[in-house]
């Protein structure tokens, strides 16, 4: 459930680190920005505006002041008399108490020094004003202009100094420089303060304010939704749809394609990474689903193969089982009625002639036949049918049958699409089947034992081309099981010792002298005893195991010759199998090399039928061997279908001739004629000639009277164990010489 891990990781991960919405912080952040900017340019328009009516408020008392001073001075200097009914002075003094009223706007006043209030008081003026609060006082003490800003209220205090300003003119100086009391130029005579009211500007200024605010704050927000809006169709849409796509792939749903994301650029670019992702995901699927089915399948017909068809096989063996062991038991054995329980039926097939044909039209025609044949099988095939390609031209197939019509339906329809021809061009290929049957639980319990009975069965049909399809019976196929069983074991013989080599001895027909030994292989089963070589040689040749056992025979051979005194030959049966491998001749010089023996005293045994059937590749294989220097006997001489032909083609050492000529020889006149000629041919090509199977004194009697030059046989040896061999004997003369 690879879907399911991931998408518990992305969980887990979601889990873990919970991260913040995207749109939200930049939606935050904006906001963030907003509210600053905001907030800046609020403090920013409060400091601003507060400065400006505060300045515009100043000017405002300090024009009120300059109009004041200039009138209160142009009034002093108009007047006439020094009363106070003067009507410049009365205009000033209107003007002035119209400034004081003025309560909404600026106030203006006048306030005198303590030295101008006791002139003034001496000189019986009628107002004398003195300071209304600490700033005039301030003002009279600091003689400087004060500026104070209390609350909405701005306040100017301007002293006037005596010969100075406003009081510079000489006629200031002489009315209040004048009399008792009389002030000094440089004194401070009085201050004119005025206070401007600023609360009417700063409630106008507020509510223009608040409207601008109320005004931005609204922009701000449609700004924050507009751009909202905009980060969830540009971002936060096309971001959800990646997050699907991305968890649809982790579930394992790869085949619908990544749906265009190209709301932008970038989208675009990930929605492709996305789709070569996913592409990328589908072939790797196909790949492991492709090797998955190799791993179950033949990769040449698509059948299923040997694994998986043991698998069926036993889900069969199962149901047939479980039917069987039902409350409804039947007895065992189709009787053909339909109450029967159901049993397995495992079919082996093995093609006719596929052999030839893969010869004859080579390689490509005959997999082409396969793939044909394969098809007709599996068109064959009804619900519950199965067939499997095992290997070669080897096919299987199994169902489960209630009733012997079953049977027939079943192998009469696979034998039909075996018979399928395959047409190529002009070319018509057809094959057919050898079929062999086994069923449960008569022929078998389980699927080995039922395949391998099917087996021994086809096995049966193949050796008889007339019958159809045929059962597995245990007295019939009884060699075919033990030919089965044996090739089990010859596996592991070499390895576990039970290959041994006898030895027989040749002689010289006329001295009586062993000339040499042959080594001949036997087998000892641990079960069965002794085995022939006529048995297992065959079996080895069929499954290359052959190449070991020979190999074993060869050391054995040259190391019991090698450590022989007397210079006798020895003599090893080759087998066309290992002639044809390209790495004999190197193995043989191997083995001579290590055992150092002679390469003069070791002669091979081919058969002329060996030779003649792999002609070219047995005569390089030959030279080869002569190089080295090793002797060539032709073996089972005069058997063959090319007798001469070996004689003339081959570079050989020496003749064996076959035992049938020998054991014949008396009752058989044509065989008689035919020792003859061989030896005769043998005498002329100056080639030694030896008969083998000499049985009875009258054969070596007569063989040596036709000139034969060596024997072999029972009558002069049996082969035996190195150890039992009589090797102080060689050169007796003992079993010849009697008979001489
Ligand atoms: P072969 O090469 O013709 O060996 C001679 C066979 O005749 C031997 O049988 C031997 O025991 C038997 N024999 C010898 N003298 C007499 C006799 O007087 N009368 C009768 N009836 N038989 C006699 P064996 O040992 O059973 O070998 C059978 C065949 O097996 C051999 O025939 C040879 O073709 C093959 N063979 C044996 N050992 C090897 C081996 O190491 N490699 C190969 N490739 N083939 C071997
Ligand atoms: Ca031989
Ligand atoms: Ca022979």
């Amino acid at each position: 459930m690879p879907g399911a891990v991931s998408a518990g990781l992305i969980g887990a991960e979601a889990r873990t680190r919970r991260p913040g919405s995207l749109a939200g912080g930049v939606l935050a952040g904006v906001a963030m920005i907003l509210v600053a900017m905001l907030l800046s340019s609020v403090v920013f328009s409060i400091v601003r505006a507060d400065n400006s009516i505060r300045d515009a408020a100043t000017r405002r008392a300090q024009s009120a002041i300059d109009l004041l001073s200039t009138l209160h001075v142009q009034s002093m200097l108009n007047r006439a008399t020094l009363s106070d009914d003067d009507g410049a002075t009365r205009a000033f003094d209107a003007t002035m108490s119209a400034f004081s009223r003025d309560e909404g706007h600026v106030q203006v006043w006048m306030a005198m020094s303590a030295e101008t209030m006791y002139w003034q008081a001496r000189r019986g003026a009628a107002t004398i004003e003195p300071p209304r609060d600490a700033l005039d006082k301030a003002g009279l003490a600091r003689r400087r202009e004060l500026i104070d800003t209390r609350g909405d209220t701005v306040r100017i205090v301007r002293p006037v100094i005596l010969g100075q300003g406003v009081a510079a003119d000489a006629r200031c100086v002489a009315c209040h420089g004048a009399g008792p009391g009389a002030l000094r130029p440089g004194q401070v005579i009085g201050v004119y303060s005025a206070q401007a009211n600023m609360a009417a500007e700063r409630a106008h200024w507020r509510r223009m304010f608040l409207d601008e605010v109320t005004w931005l704050v609204c922009v701000a927000l449609a700004a924050l939704l507009a751009l909202s809006l905009w980060l969830r169709r540009a971002l936060l849409r096309p971001l959800r749809r990646v997050e699907r796509i991305a968890l649809r792939m982790a579930h394992g749903n790869i085949d619908r394609p990544v749906e265009s994301l190209a709301t932008s650029h970038e989208f675009g670019r990930i929605g492709t990474a996305l789709e070569q992702f996913r592409q990328a995901l589908v072939q790797k699927r196909a790949l492991s689903e492709y090797n998955a089915f190799l791993a179950t399948h033949d990769s040449l017909t698509g059948l299923p193969n040997r694994g998986a068809f043991a698998e069926r096989l036993k889900h069969l063996l199962v149901e047939a089982g479980t039917a069987r062991a039902g409350p409804a038991m039947a007895p065992v054995g189709l009787s053909g009625t339909a109450d029967e329980p159901p049993a397995a039926l495992c079919v082996m097939i093995d093609l006719v002639r596929f052999k030839a044909i893969n010869d004859r039209h080579g390689r490509e025609a005959g997999d082409a036949l396969l793939c044909t044949v394969a098809r007709a099988l599996r068109q064959a095939l009804q619900p519950g049918e199965h067939v499997a390609r095992l290997h070669g031209d080897e096919f299987a197939a199994c169902r489960l049958v209630s009733q012997s019509e079953d049977i027939d339906d079943f192998l009469s329809r696979l034998a039909r699409a075996l018979a399928t021809p395959l047409h190529d061009g002009d070319l018509v290929l057809g094959t057919g089947g050898s079929i062999g049957y086994a069923l449960s639980p008569e022929d078998g319990s389980c699927v080995d034992e039922l395949m391998g009975n099917a087996d021994l069965a086809m096995r049966r049909a193949k050796a008889d081309p007339h019958v159809a399809y045929t059962r597995y019976d245990p007295q019939s196929d009884e060699p075919s099981r033990t030919r089965v069983a044996l090739l089990d074991d010859l596996a592991l013989a070499v390895a576990r010792g039970q290959i041994v080599v006898h030895y027989q001895a040749q002689h010289d027909t006329m001295t009586g002298t062993v000339v040499g030994y042959e080594a001949l292989a036997r087998w000892i089963h641990p079960t069965r005893g002794l085995i022939s070589p006529a048995v297992f040689i065959p079996l080895a040749e069929e499954t290359g195991l052959i190449g070991p056992i020979g190999a074993f025979v060869l050391r054995e051979a040259c190391q019991l010759a090698a450590r022989e005194p007397q210079p006798v030959r020895v003599a090893v049966n080759v087998s066309a199998v290992q002639l044809c491998d390209p790495q004999f001749d190197r193995l043989v010089h191997q083995i001579l090399v290590d055992t150092g023996l002679s390469p003069a005293r070791l002669e091979l045994e081919l058969t002329e039928t060996a030779l003649i059937t792999h002609r070219d590749r047995a005569l390089h294989a030959m030279r080869r061997l002569k190089a080295l220097g090793v002797q060539i006997a032709v073996d089972d001489f005069g058997v063959g279908y090319s007798s001469l032909e070996a004689i003339n083609l081959f570079p050989i050492d020496k003749i064996k001739i076959d035992r049938s000529f020998v054991t014949t020889y008396d009752v058989e006149p044509k065989g008689r004629m035919l020792l003859k000629a061989i030896i005769t041919i043998g005498e002329s090509l100056q080639v030694p000639i030896l008969a083998e199977g000499v049985e009875t004194q009258a054969q070596l009697a007569f063989l040596r009277s036709v000139g034969c030059t060596q024997v072999q046989g029972f009558l002069l040896d049996h082969p035996r164990l190195r150890e039992d061999l009589p090797l102080d004997e060689c050169g007796d003369t003992a079993g010849v010489a009697d008979v001489a």
